[in-house]
C-alpha cells in the first residue's frame, strides 16, 4: 500500500485531520482552507441504514438519486480543488487530482482507493479496500471523474460480489436531474457563529483531545472507529449528504423528513441502548458538537416530557430522530414526537410522554 501516514506524537491522530480540519467553538467542523467547505463526523452505519430504509418505506429504490446526489458533492469538490491547485500554481495533472482525493479519502476514513489503470478521458480504474458505502462511494468517484475529465463517467464494481474494483467510465450525460441537484448542492448548508465551547486542543495537531478519546483513527487502513459502540465513523462533508436529502424531499414530498426522523429514531435508540452502562445521557449530547452535528442549546424535563434546542444541526431530521432515540434509550421510556422546529439555523424538538 501507499506509504505510512504521520501520526500527531501527542494524541496519535492522524496529522492530516488536524492540517486540514478545524474544530469551532459553534459545534462545526470545518475545512482549513478556503472555501471552509462544513465536515461532519457521520455514523456509517447510520447512513447506510437510512437510504435503504427509506426505500423500503416508500417502494421505490432511491439508491440512483443518492448516486446523483454524491456525484455532484464529488464533481463540486474535484472542481473547487482543482481550481485551487491551478489558482497556486501547483500540479493539477489528472492523477496529481485523483492521487491526492485518493489520499484525503483515507484520512478521512471513506476508505482505501489505488489508482491502477487509467485511460485518459475514457477510464479509471481503482482497487478499493473499505469503502464506507456503496452508492455514495460510487457517487464520489463518478463526481471526481467527471470534474477531472470533463465528460460524465459511471462507476460499477467490476465484480458485484467482492466489490474490490471499480470502474468508472465515459459515458452520455442526463443533464436535466443533473442540474436540479447542482443547484441544491450549491445552497449547502449555512451556520451560526454563535457558540462558546471550549475545547482542550491537542498541543501539537490542533484536533480536540476528546476527539482522539473517542475514536481509534487509522488512516492506513482508512478506518475511524468509535472506541464505545466499535462502530465505523468518517469525516465527509455536510454538503453531499443534505443535498441528497433535499432532493429526495423534492421527488417525495415533505413527509420525508418525519420518515428520516423516525429512522434515525430506531436506529439511535438501539445504538444508545447499548452504552447504558458506559455513558449517559449528558455525555452523549456532549459530543455533538465534536462531530459537528451542532450544539446542544437548551434541554428542559418538564411534565414528563423533553424539549431540546440543537444550534447548527448539520442535518435537521437526523438530528431529529438522533434526540429522540437517545432520549428513549436513556430514559428507558418511550416518547412521541411532539415537534420539530428548524428554524434559522437552530432545531426545536419537543418529546411528549407515549
Ligand atoms: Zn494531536
Amino acid at each position: 500500500m501507499a506509504e505510512k501516514r504521520v501520526i500527531c506524537t501527542v494524541c496519535g491522530l492522524p496529522r492530516g485531520i488536524g492540517r486540514g480540519n478545524a474544530w469551532h467553538p459553534n459545534g462545526v467542523i470545518t475545512a482549513t482552507y478556503p472555501p471552509h467547505i462544513r465536515g461532519t463526523l457521520y455514523d456509517v452505519d447510520e447512513l447506510n441504514t437510512l437510504f435503504p430504509a427509506i426505500s423500503k418505506r416508500i417502494g421505490f429504490d432511491i439508491t440512483r438519486l443518492v448516486i446523483e446526489g454524491k456525484r455532484n458533492d464529488g464533481r463540486r469538490y474535484a472542481d473547487s480543488l482543482i481550481r485551487n491547485r491551478t489558482e497556486q500554481g501547483k500540479g493539477a495533472a489528472p492523477l496529481d487530482i485523483y492521487s491526492l482525493i485518493s489520499h484525503f479519502s483515507a484520512y478521512w476514513g471513506l476508505g482505501l482507493s489505488e489508482i491502477t489503470e487509467y485511460e485518459e478521458g475514457e477510464r479509471l480504474t481503482l482497487s478499493v479496500t473499505n469503502p464506507y458505502s456503496d452508492p455514495m462511494c460510487r457517487g464520489d468517484w463518478s463526481g471526481v471523474f467527471e470534474a477531472v475529465e470533463k465528460k460524465r463517467g459511471e462507476a460499477s464494481w467490476r465484480d458485484e460480489d467482492v466489490r474490490d474494483v471499480m470502474d468508472i467510465v465515459a459515458v452520455a450525460g442526463e443533464p436535466e436531474l443533473e442540474t436540479r441537484i447542482e443547484q441544491e448542492v450549491e445552497l449547502g448548508i449555512p451556520f451560526k457563529e454563535e457558540g462558546d465551547l471550549q475545547y482542550r486542543y491537542c498541543s501539537e495537531c490542533g484536533v480536540p483531545l476528546e476527539i482522539s478519546h473517542q475514536f481509534k483513527w487509522d488512516a492506513d487502513r482508512s478506518l475511524v472507529v468509535e472506541v464505545i459502540s466499535g462502530k465505523r465513523f468518517m469525516l465527509h462533508n455536510t454538503n453531499g449528504i443534505v443535498a441528497v436529502l433535499r432532493v429526495l424531499r423534492e421527488e417525495l414530498g415533505a413527509e420525508i423528513d418525519r420518515m428520516i426522523t423516525e429512522i434515525s429514531r430506531i436506529y439511535a435508540s438501539d445504538y444508545y441502548s447499548h452504552l447504558l452502562e458506559g455513558s449517559s445521557m449528558d455525555a452523549e449530547l456532549m459530543k455533538f458538537p465534536l462531530r459537528s452535528w451542532g450544539r446542544v442549546a437548551r434541554l428542559h424535563h418538564r411534565d414528563g416530557g423533553y424539549r431540546v434546542r440543537v444550534v447548527n444541526p448539520y442535518c435537521a431530521p437526523v438530528v431529529a430522530g438522533r434526540l429522540w432515540g437517545l432520549t428513549e434509550a436513556f430514559t428507558e421510556r418511550d416518547f412521541a414526537l411532539a415537534g420539530v422546529d428548524e428554524d434559522e439555523g437552530a432545531l426545536d424538538v419537543a418529546l411528549s410522554p407515549a
